[in-house]
């Protein structure tokens, strides 16, 4: 049985509840138990992404990897970005695309500083021979109670790492990126239905949302698409490193109307779509992967 079997999606992935687990952020994927499904056995290309150059930000874990994942084996090359504290994740993905003769270049670094960024899209332009495909996946989400706990370090970490770092990635792109080239941004169902104990974060998530609609219509002056996702409850680290309170884990899915988390490997195919050819009229959107949250 693999995702491209017909079955009933409520018991095709693990189901609450999951064991307490807490980890220090950014949080590694390979500590989490059950470890997520990000595709790394099963998920099978279609060339739908030949000669492609994608840049995917938090590309180590989670949704990232996932996507970096499916679409080296589409037939992209890649460049991954993730902080150096999630180097063994990382080694993970690219021992396994290495493996399988894709080329994957690896660039460790903080998204909240300018500099770096501006650095992260020319090495990536170097690095391929060129830009195409631009995933801007990484994410801060730290969950505090109460408002007079949340400081004013952490509110300005998360907008630089959800807001600014993709505004700064995708403006130094611009100029390298073809006709024909995909942003993907990642946004969330915070944007819709924000929890009362992530202000900060569904903040950047509508924000992002926001920003994609207005790039939508300038950038396809320039025959690029841009594009968001809004995933619901994924199992990834960003959940059980601070992205929740630790009494939400165990129950972590279960109030969405499929009752499950959902995981990595059921985001992807949505950024491989996004990103292909396939995609030419989709512009501006916001595509939910929720378990059946309503977006609208
Ligand atoms: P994840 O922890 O696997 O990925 C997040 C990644 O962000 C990390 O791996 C890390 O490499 C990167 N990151 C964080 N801060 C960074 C910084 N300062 N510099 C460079 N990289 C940094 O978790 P994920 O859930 O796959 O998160 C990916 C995206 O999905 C995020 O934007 C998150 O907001 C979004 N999202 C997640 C969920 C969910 O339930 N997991 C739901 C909706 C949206
Ligand atoms: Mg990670």
């Amino acid at each position: 049985m693999t995702q491209y079997t017909m079955q009933d999606p409520r018991t095709q992935y693990p189901q609450p509840s999951f064991d307490k687990q807490v980890q220090e952020a950014p949080g590694l994927a390979k500590e989490m138990t059950p470890k997520p499904d990000h595709g790394e056995e099963t998920y099978r290309g279609l060339g739908r992404l030949d000669g492609r150059k994608a840049l995917i930000t938090g590309a180590d874990s989670g949704i990232g990897r996932a996507v970096a994942i499916a679409y080296a084996r589409e037939g992209a090359d890649i460049v991954m970005n993730y902080l150096e504290e999630e180097s063994a994740d990382a080694r993970e993905v690219i021992r396994l695309l290495e493996a399988e003769g894709k080329k994957v270049t690896a660039i460790a670094g903080d998204l909240k500083d300018e500099t770096f960024c501006k650095d992260l899209v020319n090495k990536s332009v170097d690095a391929m021979g060129g830009l195409d495909i631009i995933v801007s996946n990484a994410g801060k989400q730290t969950a505090v109670e109460d408002l007079t706990d949340l400081t004013t370090d952490q509110f300005d970490a998360t907008f630089k790492t959800n807001v600014y770092a993709p505004f700064w990635i995708i403006r130094e792109a611009i100029p390298h990126l073809p006709p024909g080239a995909a942003i993907i941004v990642t946004s969330s169902i915070q944007a819709y239905q924000p929890s009362p104990h992530l202000v900060d974060y569904a903040a950047t998530k509508a924000a992002e949302k926001a920003m994609v609609q207005a790039l939508g219509a300038q950038l396809i002056e320039k025959g690029i698409r841009i594009n968001a996702v809004a995933p619901g409850p994924i199992w990834t680290p960003l959940q059980p490193s601070g992205g929740q309170l630790p009494e939400s884990i165990p129950d972590f899915g279960k109030q969405v109307p499929i009752k499950r988390a959902g995981q990595p490997v059921e985001v992807a195919p949505v950024y491989v779509f996004l990103a292909s050819q396939e995609a030419s009229y989709v512009i501006g959107e916001t595509y939910g992967v929720t378990g059946g949250n309503p977006t609208g």
